[in-house]
């Protein structure tokens, strides 16, 4: 859509609403997956040609910057000689052979971005990691996924040390860091002496190509396998129809390397369409440093957890102009009408939401050129069949709430993760008849469009209703003392459960009488949506337990509620 729109228009994004005519872009999206493919060669390397060729606008293909001013800007042909000389370290050096997996546990360094292509060139398996991980983590990541070799930097390296002797498979430690360290090679000081020239291995579409531990919100991260075609060629839907990216974006994400999202987003779906992926290195997100930058850059597109926005609605947003920002979008969990308002009325753009997992690519999205329903997370990206099934797998019909799914008989989309990498067991559990079924409950409307309930877990039943804790979340926030909330099931002997809120106040409502407050809430929730959803108890909190990638975590709420260790 956006590619056939720009040659003939000169133009950036489909006009508004154009993305009718559109409607069934699946009929547009109909890739054929070869038999061999490799993102590096295929992709990467062709832009770097187009470079070279000058057909290619000017735009650095990786722009990194940091809280000190440091900046990096790299075109596709310097991405291409870096990350051939650190192919050569790894298959050199430090030994590895196509399919040994290598764990990479950076915060937001350029080299993350090179060592993510040095996988891809020398067919090795990236398994990323958060850099928030402790030891426990570490050492649950190096068990579970059998890594060879870890790379990481001097910050974490000390915590590595302290459980790698435990792991069978680690063989080679590869450190980010200016100095040398014992027991370690040096990355940068080895690739310095690599040679440039590195030829690609063959990798078929559908050899591993990376493995990625889940967010954990509900429980241990399950490491889910993808091939080299399906985020490859998958994220092109992303990348083309969601994030509405060209060769002249400047794309900011803002999500931790661990995390799937910044694969997809800051690798894949950016570079497939050309576009700029900007860096900012931030120790820890602060809505200060993100405004400054949304200003000072020419960021056009930017993409953060909904968390993030519902801090940044907060700071005074008349003080800056974002005089380069046109899409902006979020995903991960949902996010509140209430912050989508309040960030439109302040910088004119509307927040365009997407929803998907770490084993899926986008699973739907609200893309360019689509009306908006605030609470919606759109319709269903044009890779997938999308329905909502009841518990045998049977599509329900619309306006009737049951699980998000996804057709794969006859045919498995090429885009949906291999499995769980060595648990046959639970791969098979997610598939009920013709459908991969996400975990998730929703309903889609009579237009098409899907309204997101809850997981599955998280689903409150209370003398009889089924009640999702999102609409609750909704209208509490909607309260001017409201900065954000978790709505979990509470033990009750007459409903069964009831519904329960944690509440974050804003910060001029702390020294407020409590029991007002609650009684307040509870009278606006009532006002605001079907009175039987109303919060029965309401505990004011600091925080609340979210994951590393800013979700929250309601399990640890109810576990605390009813007892459970
Ligand atoms: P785990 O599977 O380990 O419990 P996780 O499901 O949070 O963690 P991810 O794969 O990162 O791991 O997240 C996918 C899930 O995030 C989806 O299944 C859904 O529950 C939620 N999600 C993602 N985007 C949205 C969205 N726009 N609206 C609502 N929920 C979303
Ligand atoms: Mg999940």
């Amino acid at each position: 859509c956006t590619r056939a729109w720009h040659q003939v228009q000169g133009h950036k994004t489909c006009a508004p609403n154009n993305f009718k005519q559109y409607e069934n872009i699946s009929q547009l999206y109909k890739p054929e997956v070869p038999e061999y493919f490799n993102f590096a060669k295929d992709v990467l390397d062709k832009w770097a040609e187009r470079e070279k060729n000058g057909e290619k606008l000017q735009n650095p293909a990786l722009w990194w910057v940091n809280d000190q001013r440091a900046e990096i800007k790299w075109s596709f042909e310097e991405l291409a000689f870096h990350s051939r000389r650190l192919s050569n370290v790894l298959s050199g050096p430090c030994n590895l052979q196509k399919g040994d997996r290598v764990l990479l546990i950076l915060p937001r360094l350029p080299e993350w971005w090179l060592v993510n292509v040095a996988c891809l060139r020398t067919g090795t398996v990236l398994i990323p990691g958060a850099s928030q991980l402790t030891a426990r983590d570490i050492l649950y990541r190096l068990h579970t996924s059998k890594a060879k070799c870890v790379i990481t930097d001097e910050s974490l390296a000390p915590v590595l040390d302290s459980v790698a002797h435990k792991s069978d498979f680690l063989k080679v430690k590869l450190l980010v860091s200016d100095r040398k360290r014992e027991g370690w090679m040096n990355l940068g000081a080895l690739s310095r002496m690599a040679s440039s020239d590195h030829t690609c291995v063959e990798t078929k579409s559908d050899d591993p190509m990376t493995i990625f531990f889940t967010s954990g919100t509900t429980g241990s991260p399950k490491m889910t396998q993808h091939s080299h075609c399906s985020f490859g060629i998958g994220l092109t839907v992303n990348g083309r129809y969601w994030l509405d990216l060209t060769e002249q974006d400047v794309f900011w994400n803002t999500s931790d390397t661990g995390w799937a999202k910044t694969a997809w987003s800051s690798v894949f779906a950016a570079w497939i369409q050309g576009a700029c992926v900007f860096v900012h290195h931030m120790p820890r997100f602060d809505t200060t440093t993100v405004l400054q930058t949304l200003s000072s850059y020419p960021i056009s597109t930017f993409c953060t957890a909904p968390t993030a926005y519902r801090m940044l609605v907060q700071e005074d947003l008349s003080r800056y102009t974002f005089q380069n920002l046109q899409h902006c979008l979020s995903a991960g969990e949902p996010i509140n009408p209430e912050v989508m308002e309040k960030w439109k009325d302040n910088t004119g753009l509307n927040i365009y939401e997407g929803y998907g997992q770490t084993e899926t690519v986008l699973i739907a999205g609200n893309f360019k050129g689509m009306k908006i329903k605030p609470g919606s997370f759109g319709k269903p990206s044009p890779a997938y069949d999308v329905q909502v099934v009841d518990d045998d797998g049977k599509a329900v019909p619309n306006g009737t709430e049951g699980n998000l799914a996804i057709r794969v008989k006859p045919l498995k989309p090429f885009c949906l993760f291999t499995g769980y990498t060595d648990d046959p067991e639970r791969t098979a559990q997610c598939y009920k008849g013709d459908f991969y079924l996400t975990g998730d409950r929703g309903v889609m409307d009579q237009d098409g469009y899907l309204w997101f309930v809850g997981r599955v877990d998280d689903v409150i039943l209370s003398a009889g209703y089924r009640i999702g804790p999102f609409e609750v979340e909704n209208a509490l926030i909607e309260h001017e003392a409201v900065a954000e909330s978790a709505v979990v099931s509470s033990p009750d002997p007459i409903r069964g459960e009831i519904v329960k809120a944690f509440v974050v106040l804003k910060t001029g409502f702390k020294l407020h009488n409590q029991d007002q407050l609650i009684a307040e809430l509870q009278r606006h929730v009532k006002k605001v949506t079907a009175p039987y959803k109303y919060p029965r108890k309401i505990e004011f909190v600091k925080e609340l337990p979210k994951t590393v990638s800013g979700k929250i975590r309601r399990v640890e709420l109810r576990n605390k509620e009813w007892g459970r260790p």
